[in-house]
């Protein structure tokens, strides 16, 4: 039988490696959305300690999603992306669901802007399209999560974004977080999945020196494991130099397609990732990655684990 892409080293995820350290563990960064395998997550999310997972679940999913798993999950607010347009009535909905969202408990809300944004819709953050949102989000009290940047092999030749023209440069992402960034300070913004250059740890050290209100999350589980493996030692001294500013996220998603095994392989790996000195091949498929896909684990101490997975998010309010 060919091996699963989310467990091609034949391991046996209910035999979770022990924790380094005893903490509450927040996931940060989820999609939890109402199927059926929805309680695979969390018999994962169980076996791994992760005691809070925090959600960018549709709205129209949440009322369920919180009767049957209140304690565990909180949310991000986020439009309905199915709907995206560039367009004054999309605009009406986000501002409208921003307030339901707040109402259901959400304290943060979430731009999405990858290149596609760019490309596709013609968007950034400093588009006068978002300015509204920014300024009924500051008004409702959120706090924000940006997703700007993809993994860089993405804009090299060949890749999907290679049409600069289009799509931008990888760098040029970056002016709009820093217009987000300056806008609704002191209010803080997490950029996810390392910001979205863990490939480049002196890049986002520069950002997160000149923006106090900035903080990362370590999600998206091959990307930050293939730019990990390629330079372990620089990706350990940066994350514990910035020990108070990156919160843990997995970025799992919820899908009738996945099962516990799907679920499980990416809390297995970031257990790994963080918590141990393991060198060897990564156990989830990468496409993007060398072949074999390798992981290397930084081995935090633990004291930068507790923050990482615990103070930082209570400090935010997650
Ligand atoms: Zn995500």
């Amino acid at each position: 039988m060919a091996p699963s892409p989310a467990n091609r080293l034949d391991l046996d995820y209910r035999a979770v490696p022990a924790r380094r350290v005893a903490t509450r563990i927040v996931d940060v960064h989820a999609h939890v959305h109402n199927v059926p395998s929805v309680a695979a997550l969390f018999a994962a999310a169980e076996a791994y300690g992760i005691s809070k997972i925090v959600s960018m679940t549709p709205l129209d999913e949440v009322a369920a999603m919180r009767s049957d798993y209140r304690e565990r999950l909180n949310f991000i607010a986020i439009p309905r992306w199915r709907r995206m347009a560039n367009s004054a009535a999309f605009q009406k909905q986000w501002l409208a669901d921003l307030e339901a969202f707040r109402t259901l408990g959400a304290r943060r809300m979430k731009f999405w802007m990858a290149p596609p944004m760019r490309g596709q819709y013609g968007l950034t953050l400093h588009d006068p399209f978002f300015q509204p949102l920014i300024q009924e989000g500051l008004r409702l009290g959120y706090d924000f999560m940006v997703h700007v940047g993809d993994p860089s092999e993405w804009f090299a030749p060949g890749g999907r974004y290679a049409d600069g023209q289009i799509f931008g440069t990888k760098h040029e992402q970056y002016p709009q977080l820093e217009h987000l960034l300056d806008t609704v300070a002191p209010r803080n913004v997490i950029a996810a999945h390392m910001g979205g250059s863990c490939e480049e740890p002196a890049f986002l050290q520069n950002l997160l020196d000149r923006h106090d209100n900035l903080f990362l999350d370590s999600s998206a589980t091959k990307w930050v494991v293939r730019a990990i493996a390629r330079q372990p030692e620089a990706v350990r001294a940066f994350m514990i130099r910035n020990q108070d500013r990156i919160l843990f996220g997995s970025d799992l998603v919820v899908s009738a397609d996945y099962d516990f095994e799907h679920y499980a392989s990416r809390y297995w790996t970031h257990l790994m990732l963080w918590e141990t000195a393991y060198r060897g091949e990564s156990p989830i498929a990468d496409p993007d990655a060398e072949d074999p896909p390798r992981l290397a684990g930084v081995d935090l101490p633990a004291a930068v684990l507790r923050k990482f997975y615990d103070t930082n998010a209570a400090r935010l309010g997650l």
